[in-house]
């Protein structure tokens, strides 16, 4: 059983990579913990010699644990291949090793994830790799940026803390024009409501940390390629080392298979919680692309099938004890890096102490909120009770 490639995507998430019947019936995937595979005969062990051995070597080159999601996740974006690896930043240091190489120059949004920064800054440049940040909104401007030796142009739409939507299929062009490669960072949206595959891309980043754990309790990244990129990705993961965990990739495909419903209604949640925020008087502005009066709206519109439950919204001006009152005292919002689960987050953030490329000119504190699973009534009841904290603090 599996279900035919012209079937939804919300019916993909739950068929792919499975096969029951090659296993007693059950219906999901076995986990293989495994370091050691052993090889039957010389001629077996030879054969893994082969460079286009199908089978299993080694752990770290893949167990059918491993396969199973690579293959369901490649399948839901339309790649050639997914390599799973230990985190959603390792799957980008993988992506940019893959598309670099010494004397290269690179274009980086100015709003990726600050992880990326330090890659970027640190280890590719020790490796002679020129990283140039760019404005997220920049769009078919790009083109000015490129330079002979730009092999590489990475995106992140929207940004994850501060939302700008980004032109893919403009930034795809003027790349593509050039002979240069496009790396996405798709987490926000996952494969269910954009594909930058779609668009053009030529690599694939996912955090499954994120909404494919949906849980709160896996790291793990995938790196989705196409054509030549394909190969070369899978090469630099295996040959930086790159693996993941076998119960980290069981959990992974578990959590693919309700994916659709949450991120659905973390999407209607998201909508209800930054609606209310924005009629909020203490309330400056609210960072949600699927809202109408949004800067990013219109591309969002024209490019995206949904929104996750991802957004931040901007403070007027507040004193440090007052906005300390508001977090502090939360009892569904838990204040805490990473997001994806079933549970609400807020998370203060400073973008003006990150941006090299566009100055962040708000006044006020920035709170990143991702939207759970919860009664979204509640979570209006926690944040109007932060707000009186707020008021009663005096600004
Ligand atoms: C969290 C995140 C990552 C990194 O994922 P980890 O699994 O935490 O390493 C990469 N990109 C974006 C947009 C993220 O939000």
């Amino acid at each position: 059983m599996s279900a035919d490639k012209n079937t939804k995507i919300e019916t993909r998430l739950v068929h792919a990579g499975r096969a029951p019947h090659q296993n007693h019936g059950v219906v999901n995937p076995p986990i293989y913990h495994a370091s050691t595979i052993l090889q039957p005969t010389l001629d077996a062990w030879d054969a893994v010699r082969d460079p286009g051995y199908a089978g299993y070597s080694y752990g770290r080159f893949g167990t059918p644990t491993s396969r199973s999601l690579e293959g369901a996740v490649a399948e839901l974006y339309g790649a050639d291949e997914a390599v799973a690896v230990s985190s959603g930043l390792a799957a980008i240091s993988v992506g940019l090793m893959t598309l670099t190489k010494a004397g290269d120059h690179i274009l980086v949004t100015d709003s990726a994830y600050y992880p990326c920064r330090k890659i970027c800054n640190g280890v590719l440049k020790k490796y002679g790799v020129e990283t140039t940040y760019y404005d997220p909104t920049i769009g078919a401007g790009i083109a000015a940026l490129i330079r002979p030796e730009t092999s590489l142009i990475v995106t992140e739409s929207p940004g994850s803390v501060t939302f700008e939507v980004q032109d893919i299929p403009a930034i795809v062009a003027a790349a593509h024009a050039r002979g240069v490669k496009v790396m996405a960072d798709n987490t926000w949206a996952t494969a269910l409501y954009f594909n930058p595959f779609d668009h053009g891309a030529d690599l694939v980043v996912e955090a499954a940390t994120k909404y494919i754990g949906g849980h709160s309790d896996v790291m793990m990244g995938l790196v989705l390629s196409r054509g030549p990129n394909a190969r070369a990705a899978r090469s630099t993961a295996n040959a930086l080392g790159h693996c993941s965990g076998a119960d980290d990739l069981y959990l992974a495909q578990r959590g693919l298979r309700t994916l659709a419903v949450r991120l659905a209604r973390c999407q209607e949640t998201g909508l209800t919680l930054a609606r209310w925020l924005k009629a909020r008087p203490e309330v400056a502005r609210v960072l949600h692309p699927a809202l109408p009066g949004d800067p990013g709206h219109a591309i969002w519109q024209r490019d995206f099938r949904g929104a996750s439950g991802l957004f931040s919204f901007v403070l007027h001006p507040v004193e440090r004890p007052a906005l300390a009152r508001f977090l502090d005292g939360l009892m569904l919002f838990g204040m805490g890096a990473s997001w994806g689960g079933y549970e609400s987050l807020i998370m203060p953030n400073d973008p003006r102490a990150i941006r090299t490329a566009t100055r962040w000119t708000d006044p006020g504190p920035l709170l990143r909120i991702h939207a759970g699973l919860e009664d979204p009534a509640d979570l209006i009841a926690d944040l109007e009770a932060g707000f009186e904290r707020l008021a009663a603090a005096g600004r």
